[in-house]
């Protein structure tokens, strides 16, 4: 069996901070939500990032629920 990647699409997931469907999806808090050295004011600065992939159980959830279509979840 493969190793599971979690790859965001940060073009499609623009304002995370204020969607965060993925992460409150993800039973296994996989994801999380940080903010870059910029601004933490502006949601623009926030990115979903999967910090424990190896909790992922691959079930997919994120990935239908995204309403950008901006996370995808496959084996490597
Ligand atoms: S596939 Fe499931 S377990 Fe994996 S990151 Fe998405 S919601 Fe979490
Ligand atoms: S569900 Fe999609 S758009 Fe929303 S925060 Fe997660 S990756 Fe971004």
């Amino acid at each position: 069996m493969g190793k599971i990647k979690i790859k965001i699409d940060y073009s499609k997931c623009i304002t995370p901070e204020n969607c965060r469907i993925c992460i409150n999806i993800c039973q296994p808090v996989a994801l999380t939500l940080t903010f870059t050295d910029k601004d933490y004011h502006d949601p623009k600065d926030w990115k979903i990032v999967p910090i424990f992939p190896s909790l992922c159980i691959n079930c997919g959830l994120c990935s239908d629920q995204c309403p950008e279509k901006a996370i995808s979840v496959f084996l490597e």
